[in-house]
């Protein structure tokens, strides 16, 4: 286990108490405890650590890579991106599963929502394969940045607001909501709301705990799955009216 402590005046007590707080669990018959490790992080370090991990990745019809390589497949369509602190590599299991979906679904001309578009991947991709309009929104205004500046950087066109699903009027053809379980189920409504007749719903980011409570919520609001895959404990649906 990692824990990551602010180095303020009250950093070092804080690492006082997790000692003894190891030793009580000792007492308690749970062990080995081993020993506890502190390291200072220098904050550029903090920052810049990821980017070792935010390689080039192939996702269906795209090429994922981030804007200091110059990875190239010319098959794939690519996807450039500077995730600054929001979410969206396109490493994560919930950011595949999307991808896929805007991988194979036709999209020339569709009208495209993206609810928590976190660095912009999802909406660029749809913009790339063709969506006649995309809109996106983030509630974190780091997010809203990164993916505006990723659009201009990737050439397309994407209109990007802060706010929620429920600050976006008109329909569309494909809503897609890689939120967690819990707000999945708070935005329900808003997301149905927003779907054209016959348009599609891609909601991801839902635990195998959290779905049966995601199902309902989408069931009592007329939408049905007509797609789900599962994997490493995240599923991905597809829902439509
Ligand atoms: N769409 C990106 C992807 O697929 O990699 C990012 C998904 S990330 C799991 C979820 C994003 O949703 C975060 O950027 C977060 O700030 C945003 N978010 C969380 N709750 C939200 C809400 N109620 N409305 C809009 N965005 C929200």
């Amino acid at each position: 286990m990692k824990a990551y402590l602010v180095e303020d005046a009250e950093a070092f007590a804080k690492v006082s108490d997790v000692r003894d707080a190891l030793g009580h669990l000792q007492a308690f018959g749970l062990g080995p405890i081993g020993e506890l490790a502190v390291r200072q992080i220098e904050d550029a370090d903090w920052l810049e650590a990821w980017k070792e991990s935010f390689t080039p990745i192939r996702i269906g019809a795209f090429l994922v890579r981030p804007t200091w390589s110059d990875a190239r497949d010319d098959g794939a369509i690519a996807l450039v991106l500077d995730p600054g602190m929001a979410f969206g590599t396109g490493l994560h299991p919930t950011t595949q599963q999307c991808l896929e979906v805007l991988s194979r679904l036709p999209l020339d001309g569709a009208r495209v929502l993206d609810v928590g578009t976190g660095s912009g991947i999802l909406a660029i991709a749809a913009a790339k394969r063709g969506a006649g309009k995309v809109v996106a929104v983030d509630i974190d205004p780091l997010a809203v940045r990164a993916a505006t500046e990723n659009a201009k950087g990737n050439d397309v066109s994407v209109d990007i607001r802060a706010g929620s699903v429920a600050d976006v009027v008109g329909t569309f053809d494909m809503v897609l909501a890689n939120l967690v379980g819990p707000v999945l189920v708070q935005v329900a409504s808003h997301l149905r709301a927003r779907l054209r007749t016959s348009a599609t719903l891609v909601a991801a980011g839902i635990t195998t705990q959290a779905e049966p409570e995601v199902l309902d919520a989408f069931s009592a609001q007329g939408l049905g799955v007509v797609d789900r895959i599962e994997r490493s404990d995240w599923v991905r649906l597809i829902l439509t009216a």
